[in-house]
């Protein structure tokens, strides 16, 4: 049964909130600077943390006369939050914070990010801002599959869609066969998820005989909470036979909703009436100018319980400042494939994990289910195991055209990133699905001293 009809043509480029996302600049840079000064005082007047920090510096709010001057202001990092657990960075007491959500914590405490009924609402405004550039409309079948509970996917995503007028299901993550069903059953056109469930979900699909171009209304998907590739998003869009938008945002900030590709996909726009961003240098804290590769630091310009001066996300993009062919004049990030903190040495070799999917999805028959596992031997020498899976097709044609992909990564793997890597090719679906965010990456050099 088709409940409702898909909506054609995505680049007819509606936008949800003409004023704040086509402003001139020079009137977008007065709202910034007003923002700011605002949100800099409540930080100096409720948050001691802010205090102190701007006492030592010598920085008063009054010093924030241009938007340059934010460089003057102390910076936060996920170490401050968490030394601020649970409530301390909050800057409105517990009776005006309406909802908490925090980050995973799965090294020490998470983060704890507080709303007041009015961050709420602003929050489902920038997700509607991100649905409608995706073309979404009250027409559309929102299948939510991010995770509900204190990760902020799913109930981001959730009031958004609520905010559009838009059909939402809220399926949250699991049981992927009953997914796959409703998909059918409600007619969904839109897919909000992790990409690696996505592929987990295309998977199912496939396993159930479904055509995903003939059977099901799906149109466009928005992915992020986790780095991923263009050679993934384009296998998420061969296989479910959509258009895969990428989403930006993080716990510490609003969660998703921070910036999102619109149909041109040549960056993500960044909701700068709500968020200001910099980008420095990792090392000297310097600020460069747009469009220099460098750190992105963002500061909350409209929260109210959980204000955040030039948080260090340890992403690293580069800003560009131009009006894009959609007709937003917001600053585009480009997409951002790995965090500072992901970063594997490996024998000396500075590498990203997305790095290695790239090479893996070069190989043909290779599919985008892998581990990488990093250990330090005997020897005190790294040593560096690739697990990835292979098609159907490959594992049919048996052990002999296994054993030809497997040298050809490793070939590769050294020829481009310079890696010396055990490489093992196993059959279709013998890694473990995530249900969220997928766990990529072994990393065993920490216990084996
Ligand atoms: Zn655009």
């Amino acid at each position: 049964m088709r409940v409702k009809k898909p909506v054609t043509g995505t680049k007819q480029c509606l936008i949800w909130d003409r004023e704040h996302e086509t402003m001139p600049r020079p009137k977008l840079e007065k709202l910034q600077l007003e923002r700011l000064q605002r949100t800099v005082e409540r930080c100096y007047e409720r948050v001691p943390f802010y205090r102190e920090k701007m006492d030592e510096l010598g920085v008063k709010p009054e010093d924030i006369v241009t938007l340059k001057d934010v460089s003057k202001l102390p910076f936060t990092t996920k170490y401050d939050l968490r030394e601020n657990y649970p409530f301390k960075m909050f800057a409105e007491p517990m009776e005006r914070v309406v909802r908490l959500h925090a980050s995973s914590g799965t090294t020490g405490k998470p983060v704890v990010a507080g709303y007041t009924a009015k961050d709420l609402d602003t929050w489902a405004e920038l997700i509607a801002r991100v649905y409608t550039s995706g073309g979404v409309t009250n027409a559309d079948v929102v299948h939510n599959a991010y995770g509900y509970g204190l990760f902020t996917g799913g109930m981001g995503f959730h009031y958004g869609a609520e905010k559009v007028g838009a059909t939402i299901v809220p399926v949250s993550g699991g049981l992927t066969k009953r997914q796959v069903m409703l998909w059918q059953d409600f007619g969904a056109s839109v897919l909000c998820s992790t990409p690696s469930y996505a592929l987990v979900l295309a998977e199912q699909a496939a396993e159930m005989g479904i055509d995903t171009a003939r059977d099901l209304n799906l149109r466009v998907g928005f992915f992020g909470a986790e780095p991923w590739t263009l050679e993934m998003k384009k296998e998420i869009e061969e296989k479910l036979n959509i258009e895969a938008f990428d989403i930006y945002g993080l716990t510490e900030l609003i969660g998703p909703g921070v910036s999102s590709e619109c149909p041109y996909h040549d960056g993500l726009h960044i909701n700068e009436d709500h968020f200001l961003v910099e980008t420095i240098d990792p090392d000297t804290g310097e600020v460069l100018p747009p469009g220099t590769p460098g750190e992105m630091v963002l500061t909350s310009l409209t929260k109210e319980a959980f204000p955040v001066l030039r948080f260090r996300t340890r992403d690293r993009t580069i800003i560009n400042q131009e009006t894009c062919a959609c007709g937003r004049t917001t600053a585009r990030m480009m997409r951002v494939t790995g965090r500072t903190d992901d970063m594997l040495i490996i024998r000396g070799v500075n590498v990203f994990p997305s790095q290695i999917e790239s090479v893996i999805l070069s190989v043909p028959h290779l599919e985008p289910q892998y581990v990488i596992v990093v250990d330090r031997g005997s020897t005190h020498m790294d040593d560096l195991e690739v697990l990835v899976e292979c098609s159907e097709d490959l594992y049919n044609k048996g052990a002999e055209a296994m054993k030809e992909a497997q040298e050809h990564l490793s070939r590769e793997l050294h020829q481009v990133l310079a890696l010396n890597a055990r490489i093992k090719v196993v059959g279709p679906k013998t890694l473990q699905r995530s249900e969220g965010k997928a766990k990529r990456v072994v990393d065993l050099r920490e216990l084996s001293h």
